[in-house]
């Protein structure tokens, strides 16, 4: 068997297509364009990377984008009221502080500062609540990623067994949730698990979101099952030569070893191509759902969840 490869560069690009339709068509119904406003704090390069795609990405869809960005030496005061000032700002629809934050920086008070109803990126407190307790939320765009996918590849995930590998709060966990809203029984790993090989023997849909390249061995994967690999890992890429400083070059690689479970399971995510793009793309929709619920719009039918 060779699994089918899910694109998910085409999903996404389709995703954000029907986004700037939406906007588009909102703008010319006279209630204005979405906004999102990314703070930045320090310089951490894979930050300012993440965070450059994102406005281009916002720009793309006709999103208005407000670009912040403060040196690491801010203090949590001058950051907290700098996010008050944002949740007061009609023109700011969505909010996104990208992580991680400097040390001297209490990470979940500005996170909590921020107002449920601007935090697209669905880690505020309130919006954690909400999507445990089966009610409607801003959900982070990764797993909001990932169930795009795997309803448009399986349809129906009613009783199937997923197993979500990593439980952070940013993506496992809050993966897990979905999943368990949609029916699906659910069994999670981490780094603790005794043997995470058996749970993924077990599943239907397998989710890896470890951080750990190639934890995943491609005799883990029951045949025929979907597969998500979430995971973002770079590593030394010898057969690619070498950089003028005589190191290998590198390359990127999922948590999933990809040659070996693209032989078992049914469909599968390549890394890079795969649940990366869709992150960005969720972050868009989020930010379109902030700005209709804030103007009193319904969500466009061909966004809806
Ligand atoms: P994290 O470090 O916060 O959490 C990792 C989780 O994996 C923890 O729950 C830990 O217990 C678990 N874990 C670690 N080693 C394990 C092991 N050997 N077996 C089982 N579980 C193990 O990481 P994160 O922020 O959740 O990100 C996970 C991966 O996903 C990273 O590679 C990250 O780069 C990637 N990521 C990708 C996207 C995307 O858009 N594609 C977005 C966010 C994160």
């Amino acid at each position: 068997m060779t699994a089918r490869i899910i694109d998910g560069r085409a999903r996404a690009a389709q995703l954000r297509t029907d986004i700037k339709t939406a906007v588009s068509a909102m703008q010319q119904d006279g209630l204005g364009v979405p906004g999102l406003a990314v703070v930045l704090i320090g310089a951490d390069p894979a930050s300012e990377v993440y965070v450059r795609s994102k406005l281009r990405a916002t720009q793309e869809a006709g999103i208005e984008s407000f670009s912040h960005h403060f040196d690491d030496t801010v203090t949590q005061a001058e950051l907290l009221a700098f996010v008050h000032k944002l949740n007061a700002d009609p023109s700011v629809h969505g909010i996104l502080v990208q992580l991680p934050l400097p040390a001297h920086i209490d990470k979940l008070a500005i996170i909590n500062a921020i107002s449920p109803d601007k935090d697209v990126d669905g880690f505020h407190l309130e919006n954690v609540g909400r999507l445990a307790t089966g009610q409607s939320s801003f959900v982070p765009c990764t797993p909001l990623g990932c169930l795009t996918l795997l309803r448009e590849e399986l349809g129906d995930l009613r009783g199937m067994v997923a197993t979500v590998v990593g439980c952070s709060n940013i993506v496992g966990h809050p993966m897990a949730e979905l999943l368990l809203k949609d029916d699906c029984t659910v069994l999670i790993a981490h780094k603790f698990t005794r043997d995470t090989a058996a749970l993924v023997r077990q599943a239907d849909i397998v989710v890896a979101a470890a951080g750990v390249p190639g934890l995943i061995k491609g005799d883990w994967i029951k045949p025929g099952a979907c597969v998500i690999d979430v995971g973002i890992n770079r590593v030394p890429a010898p057969e690619k030569g070498l950089n003028a400083d005589g190191t290998p070059k590198t390359k990127l690689v999922g948590d999933v070893d990809f040659d070996a479970a693209v032989t078992v399971a049914n469909a599968i995510t390549p890394v890079p191509g795969g649940v990366g793009p869709m992150t960005i793309a969720c972050l868009l929709l989020n930010t379109v759902t902030a700005f209709c619920t804030q103007v009193g719009r319904e969500q466009p039918a061909n966004l809806a969840a």
